[in-house]
């Protein structure tokens, strides 16, 4: 049987990983995550908890809630995907809005919640092929991971791709507030002190600006042939 391959997706706001991390997942017949959408999933339990909002923050209330929020990604045959349950509850539309947008990045900067998103992380991926996507894949969720990808395009494409992503969602957009939040996530992300989203070493960089995803996909084919023939 073909050696079940690792691979962790990393890199800015809005460069495509998921799109890109997806097509790997069908070509390969491998579990995909997406493991921003469990940032995001915690963010919204905040976010109606009141834990969460514009300058402020209740810590306590968030570790002591912590244990009673539960993720998983359940298969929509309908729309052939899967989506996000946030304690049974679809939210796969709700956490890709502008509001969950602008508080996720505070939410991901606690330490006990990176370290519960890890952990699931791991038991989820554990043993099986699969795509995972974020920030802090190749670095710290699977830093054995057998190829890694470090994702990035410019501000002005990224922003325009999540900008149509959101309509094509029926979600309310101002595209000048979309890019706002993609460069203020982006700093937020890079200069966080837990797991920074920064490239890992041995992780082969990615700037998709210009590239189809089937251009992509042919760049990542020969990536991954190398890969098993090296095996
Ligand atoms: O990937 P996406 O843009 O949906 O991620 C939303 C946010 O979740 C990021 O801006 C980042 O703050 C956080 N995140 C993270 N680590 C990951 C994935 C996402 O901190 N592995």
């Amino acid at each position: 049987m073909e050696k079940q391959l690792i691979i962790a997706i990393d890199g800015y706001s809005s460069c495509g990983k998921s799109t890109f991390a997806k097509a790997i997942a069908k070509e390969l017949n491998y579990l995909f995550i997406d493991s921003g959408a469990m940032y995001r999933a915690v963010t919204l339990y905040c976010m109606r908890r009141k834990f969460i909002g514009f300058g402020s923050l209740d810590i306590y209330g968030i570790l002591d809630e912590l244990k009673d929020i539960n993720i998983d990604f359940i298969y929509n045959p309908d729309i052939n995907k899967h989506e996000t349950f946030l304690n049974s509850e679809n939210v796969e539309n709700e956490i890709r809005s502008m509001d969950v947008s602008d508080h996720v990045s505070r939410i991901s900067q606690i330490p006990e919640v990176r370290e519960r998103m890890v952990e699931l992380q791991r038991e989820i991926g554990n043993n099986k092929g699969i795509v995972m996507d974020g920030r802090d894949i190749g670095t710290v969720v699977f830093p054995d991971a057998d190829i890694k990808i470090f994702m990035t395009a410019s501000v002005d494409i990224r922003a325009q791709r999540r900008f149509d992503e959101m309509k094509g969602k029926g979600i309310d957009a101002d595209f000048e507030e979309v890019k706002r939040n993609i460069i203020a996530r982006d700093i937020a992300d890079e200069n966080r002190d837990i797991s920074p989203l920064k490239r890992a070493d041995d992780a082969i960089i990615l700037d998709n600006s210009r590239m189809t995803v089937d251009e992509q996909m042919e760049w990542v084919k020969q990536i991954i042939e190398s890969r098993r023939d090296d095996s």
